[in-house]
């Protein structure tokens, strides 16, 4: 554990470093999922940069050209993957000096609800506790995004630990691996995300009978790869001949349930949205942090 966890540390405080106005996404990117295969472990899904009213999923293209710019919000989200065990975190960097109070209630809520699990709570306390920190401050918590329970490899393992107060009574349990991470936007916005069209992330679902020979090769490079994790349009697409070839791999992918697809989420009524991030086991008399 020791050592995702001091992985997980030298990743984030690298992301602090690199992460500044003028800094060009897909370099950040590349240069943070690098850093970490340095570090002898891999990345558990492509480095999501997400901007302002972007929540969570944007990670660049290829030829991305986009810079983070003087007054954004920028949300690095990274996961490590080393020996079986994942750690997925996120943090948030606020350029404009204007939504500091964002920020503060998604560290605020992250430390309430690290403080409030141990074995024997339940995610309808803990939900409820991430609430009524981000509420009392007069801010809103995203309702339809969830921390999550991991096991081996499996980033979302079936158990949701929501940012909205929920009457589920899911006991955790010690050695319960949970990634904790609320979401926090303002009062007057929707408190929802929705999809847009833009897609860069996949991740392999099965193996169904494919007819073009570049979609079997790429979902047998994409399985053996990366298992179940989710990867980035721009880590495969050297594995065809052409942009064309690719683009209609992966609509036979798609449309024949090979792959799934994770679309960049936004804040529906376009509000500024912050989040923080720790994944942690559940212990006797409450948790170690993966970090
Ligand atoms: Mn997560
Ligand atoms: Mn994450």
């Amino acid at each position: 554990m020791s050592d995702i966890a001091s992985i997980t540390s030298k990743v984030k405080k690298r992301a602090e470093e690199l992460t500044k106005p003028g800094a060009s996404l897909l370099e950040l990117a590349t240069e943070l999922e690098n850093y970490i295969v340095e570090q002898g472990a891999r990345p558990a899904f492509p480095i999501n940069i997400s901007i302002g009213e972007i929540a969570a999923h944007y990670t660049p293209s290829s030829d991305e050209t986009t810079k983070i710019g003087e007054k954004d919000l920028v949300k690095v989200d990274f996961g490590i993957e080393l020996d079986g065990l994942i750690s997925d975190n996120a943090v948030t960097f606020d350029f404009s000096g204007e939504h500091g109070n964002l920020v503060e209630a998604a560290e605020a809520a992250l430390a309430t609800a690290l403080s409030t699990i141990k074995a024997g709570t339940t995610i309808k306390e803990v939900s409820k506790a991430i609430q009524d920190e981000i509420k009392g401050r007069g801010l809103k918590p995203i309702a339809n995004l969830t921390g999550h329970k991991i096991e081996g490899h499996i980033l979302h393992a079936g158990v949701s630990l929501p940012n909205v107060a929920v009457n589920d009574s899911y006991v955790f349990k010690e050695g319960d691996i949970f990634a904790v991470e609320p979401f926090v936007t303002t009062a007057d916005a929707a408190g929802q995300v929705v999809d847009t069209d833009r897609v860069e992330i996949y991740s392999f679902v099965m193996k169904p009978n494919l007819r073009m020979r570049e979609s079997r090769i790429l979902l047998n490079y994409i399985e053996e790869n990366y298992g179940t994790l989710p990867f980035a349009e721009r880590w495969i697409e050297k594995k065809v001949p052409s942009k064309l070839l690719l683009l209609a791999s992966l609509k036979e992918l798609l449309r024949t349930h090979a792959i799934q697809a994770y679309p960049v989420l936004r804040e529906a009524n376009g509000k500024p949205v912050a989040q923080a991030e720790k994944t942690v086991v559940v212990e006797k008399d409450g948790v170690t942090t993966l970090v």
